[in-house]
């Protein structure tokens, strides 16, 4: 035995043990020790309390450089003075009032002005709400109720977005959100022409993210998204594209870079400059029903929508996210990837990444990744090892998310990049005897 593992576990709880007592406190009053099912890891996570630019410093004074950047919402870091600036500002005059904000009408005015797809928008307070309200609009506009969603596809936490069409892992969801509900492999056009051809009359949307993140970012196959396009027109059936990650990779979102225009596209994470934050928007026809002056309009309300601090850090950052500015993170992401599959090479362990622009994904095979069941079975053929790669990263000061996503901001520099890659090299070499005792499939010389 390498005793690898309990290495790794023991050096990780001796650096963070003022998280680990917290973690057992913060367990008497929430689940787990935690409010987000994504950011649990065991044995515990680290409790962090502070960021600025690419760093977090932890409850034990342990330095981090962050690749998670709160899942890809803090596209220029953490603290960056002009969102912080704005924000001040807006708080000596109040955060959020029940009227319209000045705030809402310039951040509206930019993402129209940039996302083909958006005429007009509404704010919601999180990705959930944006991706649950624009089906509404789907099947308010189309007086059909079936949406057609990817496997494995990741669209928020409400009840229709977490509904995998398994049973055992829809817990909580009534069998009756299942019966409107379709599933296709990703990248898989010949499925869904199948699908509509079958069930298109009762079928309101297909939603996709046009490069599935959370799924383990299998990219579009060529003509894919175009496809699509064209499939759901025969049909007339809605495009929604869930750009509440993809919308970094571009100033106009990945609808721009594939010339595909959606009918809704929802929004989020850096549209808030680090503040909670969602918003849908499409063609001006789809979203007038939302119109409250109108008779029948459809009713989308919320406290907090379009808060002012939201506003002023959203049109802040993304003021700031100009196309040179997305272009210099997307050569980061390039060379993040390239890093990273040299080291598995050089490590000989079968591994490699997927990689669109600002984003990077991990996966445990060398073969293609096509879809999210590629993703996940490269995952179960790794066993321990995506679990040991992120603990033992954050031993030496890399924070990323445990299933191996990564993305890059402004803030960061290529040398920030070298000195990652070779950190990551450095684990997987200290991993190699444990992959050789335990997974010799991973093996590759
Ligand atoms: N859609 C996608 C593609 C996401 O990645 C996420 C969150 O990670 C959401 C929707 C939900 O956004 P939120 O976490 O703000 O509810």
């Amino acid at each position: 035995m390498t005793g690898i593992p309990q290495r790794i576990i023991g050096r990780f709880k001796a650096r963070t043990a003022k998280s680990q007592a917290l973690h057992a406190r913060a367990c008497q009053v929430l689940p787990g020790g935690d409010t987000r099912t994504g950011v649990y890891y065991a044995p515990y996570p680290a409790t962090m309390v502070e960021g600025n630019g690419a760093t977090l410093v932890d409850l034990d004074g342990n330095q981090y450089f962050d690749f998670l950047n709160n899942y890809t919402s803090l596209v220029h870091g953490h603290g960056h003075p002009g969102v912080m600036a704005v924000v001040r500002e807006q708080l000596t005059r109040g955060s959020v009032y029940a009227s319209p904000m000045i705030g809402q009408v310039e951040l509206a005015e930019l993402l129209c002005a940039r996302v083909p797809g958006v005429d007009m928008v509404r704010y919601t307070n999180s990705g959930s709400e944006a991706t649950m309200v624009a089906i509404r609009a789907a099947r308010g506009f189309t007086g059909r109720a079936g949406i057609v969603k990817m496997q494995g596809a990741y669209h928020g936490s409400h009840d229709l977005a977490v509904a995998s069409g398994n049973p055992d892992s829809d817990r909580g969801i009534p069998d009756a959100v299942r019966d409107d509900l379709f599933w296709v492999p990703f990248n898989d056009l010949g499925a869904v022409e199948r699908l509509l051809a079958e069930h298109g009359r009762q079928i309101a949307a297909v939603i996709v993210e046009p490069v599935p993140n959370a799924g383990g970012l299998p990219l579009p196959r060529p003509g894919y998204l175009r496809g699509l396009r064209d499939l759901v027109d025969r049909h007339s059936v809605l495009l929604i594209f869930d750009e509440v990650v993809t919308l970094r990779l571009n100033e106009g979102g990945y609808q721009t870079i594939a010339g595909v225009i959606p009918d809704l596209t929802a929004m989020g994470k850096i549209i808030g400059g680090g503040f909670a934050v969602g918003a849908f928007g499409g063609k001006r026809e789809i979203m007038l029903q939302f119109d409250p002056s109108q008779k029948g309009h459809i009713a989308h309300s919320g406290t907090f929508n379009g808060h002012g601090l939201t506003m002023a850090a959203g049109l802040a950052s993304l003021r700031c996210l100009d196309r040179e500015a997305i272009d210099r993170i997307n050569e980061l992401g390039r060379r993040l990837a390239m890093g990273f599959d040299r080291a598995f090479l050089e490590a000989g362990i079968r591994g490699r990444t997927t990689q669109a622009g600002s984003l990077v994904q991990i996966h445990w095979r060398s073969e293609v990744v096509e879809n999210m069941g590629d993703v996940q079975e490269g995952f179960r053929a790794a066993g321990d090892l995506p679990y040991l790669l992120h603990l033992e990263l954050m031993n030496r000061g890399i924070f990323a998310a445990p299933r191996g996503e990564y993305n890059t901001t402004s803030v960061m520099d290529s040398r920030d990049i070298e000195r990652a890659v070779g950190i990551f090299g450095e684990v997987l070499a200290d991993l190699k005897p444990h992959v050789q005792e335990v997974n010799q499939a991973l093996v590759c010389r």
